[in-house]
């Protein structure tokens, strides 16, 4: 499938430069060649990013990957200014003015000048991390970088398009010499985005990891077993527990002192409650038949997308075999069980993808047991 797919896209390169050769050969010129083998590129590219926008249409991702942030930028800046050099579709439509801009800006530029404005937008506005590779980088950052370095590229190129005369005599001598319409929206827009989505306006519901960091040592602060206190230690134990008893064990606190129940009967209790919650899981998921059904919605699936959305561990046995994982049913990413009732009890939404967990769902979360998720990760990570 993936081979076949490259296939396509070599045979339109092959296309095109073939293309360029007999222009570039018949008109002898090295412009129209590079032209249209630029087309070709062209061509590629939105194919290829037509394809990421409809994967991110379908699963309203949180996060992006660098590529397809940073590239289409670069693209839309390139093909811009490629505009005051190439022999094809370059025709200035507007020439009784300052302005450059013919079909070749429309078609090649405007769309990535538009499309790499929007995702620096976004950079402030929805994306929470940014992935190289692996690696991820934090949104909010990525775009600060983005548009200053937007800003910095489009005037050190005018400064050195309209200075530096030398530059002429190579063979890619400019054929216009009118500002590119296309690169002065882009600055204007980058401008306006920097100002009033980068500094002025917060961005609002994601938790930002610091955040999720901090969560999570109060939770593993809060989890780790006290030989001195049983009291921490039914508590640290409730938040494992299902829900029912959860709220069981709540209404005895709320009694009067008296009426709780002694050291020996809670530590019994405590047994009995991480008992049920083994025959709960191993009855929740018997088989893995649909391996679809538990498939984080990104683009690119890596082992970040299999880690626990609050402490960032990838769910692991011996460390998490009496933990459990749940699923957020709109994203599908994975959170340790007892991370994951413990945010509930503060919030009703995914901290991954802001959505709102049914009420059901939040008393009664599907556990899937730490082995079946290492095996649902695996078949999706081989
Ligand atoms: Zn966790
Ligand atoms: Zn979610």
């Amino acid at each position: 499938m993936v081979k076949k797919k490259k296939k396509t896209l070599a045979i339109i390169l092959i296309i095109f430069f073939i293309i360029g050769m007999i222009h570039g050969l018949s008109s002898a010129s090295l412009n129209n060649f590079l032209t249209w083998l630029l087309i070709g590129l062209w061509l590629i590219f939105t194919i290829k990013l037509y394809e990421n926008i409809k994967r991110h249409r379908e699963f309203n991702s949180p996060h992006n990957t660098a590529f397809f942030v940073i590239i289409p930028l670069l693209i839309g800046v390139f093909y811009s200014i490629w505009g005051s050099y190439t022999g094809i579709l370059g025709e200035n439509l507007i020439p009784n003015s300052n302005f450059y801009f013919s079909l070749w800006s429309l078609i090649f530029g405007l769309p990535f000048v538009i499309y790499g404005s929007h995702s620096i937008y976004r950079c402030f506005k929805k994306y929470n991390v940014i992935y190289f590779g692996t690696k991820s980088v934090k949104a909010k950052v990525l775009g600060f970088f983005l548009a200053i370095s937007i800003i910095i590229v489009i005037i050190s190129y005018w400064i050195a398009f309209y200075n530096v005369s030398e530059f002429y005599d190579s063979p890619f001598t400019p054929l216009r010499f009118s500002l590119d319409l296309n690169l002065f929206l882009l600055l204007i827009i980058t401008i306006f985005n920097l100002i009033i989505f980068g500094f002025i306006s917060n961005r609002s519901n994601i938790p930002t990891r610091d955040y999720i960091a901090q969560r999570t040592r109060r939770i593993n602060s809060l989890t780790t077993p006290s030989t001195q206190n049983y009291g921490t230690r039914t508590r640290s134990r409730t938040i494992q527990t299902p829900t029912t008893t959860t709220r069981a064990t709540r209404t005895t606190t709320t009694r009067p002192r008296s009426r709780t129940t002694p050291t020996s009967r809670s530590r019994s209790t405590t047994a009995k409650t991480t008992k049920s919650v083994r025959t709960q899981k191993t009855t929740s998921t018997p088989k893995i038949r649909d391996f679809s059904k538990y498939k984080p919605k990104g683009s690119y699936l890596s082992e970040e997308d299999f880690k626990c959305i609050f402490c960032f561990k990838l769910p692991k046995l011996p460390d998490d075999r009496n933990k459990g994982i749940v699923i957020c049913p709109n994203c599908r990413y994975p959170a340790h069980a007892d991370e994951f009732k413990d945010w509930m009890k503060t919030s009703n939404l995914c901290s991954r993808c802001s959505s709102v967990i049914p009420s059901g769902f939040r008393r009664n979360p599907r556990i899937i047991t730490t082995k079946n998720y290492i095996m649902i990760y695996k078949h999706f990570l081989k």
